[in-house]
């Protein structure tokens, strides 16, 4: 039995062909029940003959990852704990902007790069996500911001669980196909790949020009960065800059460097003079996080007042710089946070259920 959502563009017009031995149109038939008008169930698909459809039920089904859980925070994030097939659980977050969402996809079960301040790291790795998880996450958003009457999803980051870039060729199959105008119709130049860094990875996805990646940097040297992300790091930091120097891009586009900043470890004037020599101002631009902290963890957030010291002293070297708004600490919305929350109640009381 296939799952339809498990097959991208390619497999579907394969399986069409071959499975169902119908002309190539089906596919895009097909394809636009499954995406752009989310029908759960072959029935509904009806410019499909009653025996087209009843062989397409003997040999597929849609199944989408299971709300286990959803958090609305006051800010407006609405944080959705997935269930998958095999009943791992994963997180994607909806994140209200001016007139629309945008929405936090996670890219694997676990992480395998154990950043010392990141809650899915502390998780370990479990496994990759199929294409169809992946891409799941954006059917369930979207059909919850439609059932509610809210503003449309328009922008996707892939700063979920998990490292993208490490779960690379299903990571491209999934930007492939975003913007099928009778699927999903979301462009990759209003998505964001968050990564580590890999400069073999990052070459591959700048020549195939589907992704504008932004790099967790977090730290302005190698010996700093080798401290608060260990594995990471084993890519040396000029080998990770003279990858992002020649990924290629558009005149106006920027690179975006994530710096997440933790109180007395890397918030200081003197780290950001450190940054502003490290980024080149004409191809970079920068995301301040403020540490968004949680229990068992060794860091604090930064003091406000620093945070902004740390912007205005960025700027003042010539870069672009934005704090970025923390959003959801009270629903836990931070990276693998949610999840963690859950596996420490396991043992106690029952999930409520969405
Ligand atoms: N592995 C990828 C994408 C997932 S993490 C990456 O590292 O980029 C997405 C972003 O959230 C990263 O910049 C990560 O460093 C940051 N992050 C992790 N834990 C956080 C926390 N507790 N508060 C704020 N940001 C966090």
């Amino acid at each position: 039995m296939h799952n339809l959502i498990e097959l991208n563009k390619t497999d579907l017009e394969a399986f069409v062909a071959e499975d169902l031995r119908e002309p190539r149109y089906r596919t895009e038939q097909i394809w636009q029940w499954l995406w752009q008008k989310r029908v759960r169930d072959v029935e509904a698909m009806t410019n499909l003959s009653r025996p087209l459809r009843e062989k397409l039920a003997s040999l597929a089904t849609i199944a989408w990852p299971e709300i286990a859980r959803v958090a609305t925070s006051s800010d407006g994030t609405i944080k959705f704990l997935l269930r998958l097939h095999d009943g791992k659980l994963i997180e994607t977050v909806l994140i209200p902007m001016a007139d629309r969402y945008s929405q936090c996809l996670s890219t694997q079960v676990g992480c395998a790069m154990a950043c010392t301040f990141c809650n899915t790291g502390k998780l370990g790795f479990e496994r990759n996500l199929t294409y169809g998880e992946i891409m799941g996450q954006i059917l369930v958003g979207r059909q919850y911001l439609e059932d509610q009457g809210m503003a449309p999803l328009k922008n996707l980051v892939f700063m979920g669980m998990g490292e993208p870039l490490l779960n690379l060729d299903t990571l491209i199959k999934v930007l492939t196909d975003l913007p099928c105008e009778r699927g999903l119709s979301l462009s990759w130049r209003r998505s964001m790949v968050s990564t580590v860094g890999f400069p073999d990875k990052l070459k591959i996805l700048g020549e195939l020009e589907i992704a504008l990646p932004a790099i967790s940097l977090h730290a302005p040297t190698q010996e700093l960065r080798a401290r608060i992300m260990p594995k990471a790091a084993k890519v040396p930091l000029d080998e990770l800059m003279r990858a992002i120097d020649a990924y290629p891009m558009r005149p106006r586009e920027r690179i975006t460097f994530e710096y997440l900043l933790l109180k007395d470890v890397n918030d200081s004037m003197e780290h950001a003079d450190q940054l502003a020599r490290l980024i080149d101002r004409k191809r970079g631009k920068i995301n301040l996080i403020a540490y968004n902290a949680t229990e068992d963890m060794p860091y604090e957030a930064p003091d406000p007042d620093r945070v902004e010291a740390f912007e205005k002293r960025l700027w003042d070297h010539g870069l672009t710089a934005f704090i970025r708004r923390s959003m959801g600490a009270d629903i836990k919305a931070a990276c693998g946070q949610l999840k963690a929350d859950q596996a420490r109640s396991e043992t106690g009381d029952p999930l409520p259920e969405a």
